[in-house]
């Protein structure tokens, strides 16, 4: 029997977690060292590839082979280049050389699954927030680490957990606050007895833990700098700082000063920083952070006291300056109780039994028989459009919405545009994405822009037909069909020079430790 396994493919940290025989989920850990998360940084060596500490700790000698926050890289047709040391754009003619942040999480993936044997099926999780192409290049990594993987946004996954604790005390409408090591998601979900209904999420998908790290980094130079009249060498870049920096971060979450020795260019110098001097430094993240909470809230016409609790995600929520925000803003503290760290894993795994009803053994079928999912699609989707404009006696170009923010998934809705005059030799098929509902294409973000051929008599009023559907993954499927010559065209979102399949394989040929 297939095993039911939920992975958390995250920007600091990984997890997995399996369902076990009586439909609970269960983390799986590194048999080596027994760590129930794992580091997401990737050592490449000529013929392996290290993943976890080991990794991080090679990185001291060979800072060009080890590549870390892979999964901020994931929307990007980028390579990471061992001989630059850096990620490096990939043209449209493939030409450059490297490795694609989907074969870096590849191997990510292989690791983890390599915690218990046979898997074949999971469930992976994604920021809420994550681009189409991002999405694409997650699945592709899956492929790559021969895994049949559906998608599940992170704090859906985090809420189905929360709602499946024995016992659990979360009823209502219910906001998540899912702040880990590279993204930011806030959703909003009504959540009753075990059923979860998603009513809409923002985020930030480049604010995290990593973050806040670099600004100790930052404290840490000026202070080395003012002691000795001279800065650390290219301290961002240095993977040991980090390491420094993210020990101090800890250490003040639990204690009002932390100390540590640094070694820099004029010798080491002992650098004391207080939370208050890192809380002010991360004062822009802080005003984002409230920022985006408002925003979820007004986005319904929420209020407050319209949320009966607040549930916390991700290892950057035991920050106590988060604590401080969430209970001013939401005008009581958030829920405490849960593993932040696990909660995604075990979420994904739980959604993974829904997936896979037909695997489950009676005990799990049970365990499960009341669990039920509703997610929504997080952006607007359109295609620009030509209208006539009265007040200018003229046709105009606008953004078109063809699927709103927060419908439903998985969804498909079709609607019908016009030839504009007779003779028209091609349609513009944009696919447009936007957080709002934008009109004016200057604020959207154009996916994709090709154009269908229409046939030599095509006429004003002839129609075309536009098909978008997001499936359960959240994944985009665009069709444009000319009704008149039934031409159909299915849009890529795949950037231009993206990889195939079988291109990713050609250079991932790795034993993985
Ligand atoms: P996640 O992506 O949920 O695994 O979160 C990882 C992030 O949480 C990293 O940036 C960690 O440095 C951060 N983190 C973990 N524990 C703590 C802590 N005690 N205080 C502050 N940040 C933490």
């Amino acid at each position: 029997m297939s095993k039911i396994i939920g992975i958390d493919l995250g920007t600091t940290f990984s997890a997995i977690a399996e369902l076990d025989d009586l439909g609970n989920p269960e983390m799986l850990s590194d048999p080596e060292n027994n760590n129930r998360i794992t580091r997401s940084a990737v050592y490449i060596g000529r013929d392996k590839a290290i993943v976890g500490d080991k990794a991080v700790d090679a990185a001291v000698t060979n800072r060009n082979s080890t590549v870390f926050e892979v999964k901020s890289q994931m929307e990007n047709n980028v390579v990471w280049s061992k001989k630059d040391g850096e990620w490096i754009e990939q043209d449209a003619k493939k030409t450059s050389k490297g490795y694609t942040p989907s074969q870096i999480s590849s191997i990510i993936l292989s690791k983890l699954k390599d915690y218990t044997s046979g898997v074949k099926k999971a469930v992976v999780t994604v920021p809420a927030m994550f681009a189409d192409a991002a999405r694409d290049a997650t699945l592709d990594a899956a492929k790559l680490a021969k895994l049949d993987v559906e998608l599940i946004n992170e704090p859906t996954a985090a809420v189905l957990h929360y709602a499946n604790l024995p016992g659990s005390s979360i009823n209502g409408r219910v906001l998540i606050f899912d702040l880990g090591g590279g993204t930011f998601d806030i959703t909003i979900a009504n959540v009753k007895g075990k059923k979860v209904d998603v009513i809409t999420s923002v985020g930030d998908k480049h604010l995290g833990g990593r973050r806040f790290d670099e600004e100790i980094i930052n404290l840490i130079d000026k202070k080395y700098k003012k002691a000795k009249g001279k800065g650390l060498v290219k301290p961002l870049e240095d993977e040991s700082l980090f390491t420094i920096a993210e020990r101090i971060k800890k250490i003040l979450s639990t204690k009002d000063k932390a100390s540590e020795i640094i070694e820099g260019p004029k010798g080491p110098q002992k650098i004391d920083i207080s939370r208050s001097e890192f809380e002010n430094s991360i004062d822009t993240y802080i005003e984002k952070i409230k920022m985006l909470m408002e925003e979820a809230l007004e986005s319904k016409d929420l209020k407050a006291n319209n949320i009966s609790q607040t549930l916390l995600v991700g290892g950057s929520t035991r920050m106590p300056i988060i604590n401080k925000v969430i209970t001013k803003i939401m005008k009581k503290a958030p829920v405490k109780g849960v593993n932040v760290d696990e909660a995604v894993a075990c979420g994904a795994a739980i959604y993974a039994g829904l997936q896979n009803k037909g695997n489950l053994n009676s005990a799990q079928k049970k365990s499960l028989s009341n669990v039920e999912l509703n997610d929504v699609c997080n952006y607007y989707l359109g295609t620009l459009a030509i209208i006539y404009d009265k007040e200018r006696d003229m046709g105009i170009q606008i953004n078109d919405i063809v699927i709103p923010r927060d419908t439903k998934l998985p969804c498909s809705i079709t609607k019908t545009y016009t030839v504009v005059s007779d003779g028209q030799k091609g349609i513009d098929c944009s696919v447009t994405q936007s957080e709002g509902e934008e009109k004016d294409k200057e604020f959207v973000n154009i996916l994709s822009n090709e154009i269908l051929d229409l046939s030599k008599n095509a006429k004003a009023g002839d129609p075309i037909e536009v098909t978008y559907s997001y499936d359960n993954s959240g994944k985009i499927h665009c069709i444009f069909e000319d009704k008149k010559s039934k031409k159909k065209h299915e849009i890529s979102l795949k950037p231009a020079g993206a990889k195939d399949l079988k291109e990713l394989k050609e250079n991932l040929d790795f034993d993985i430790e």
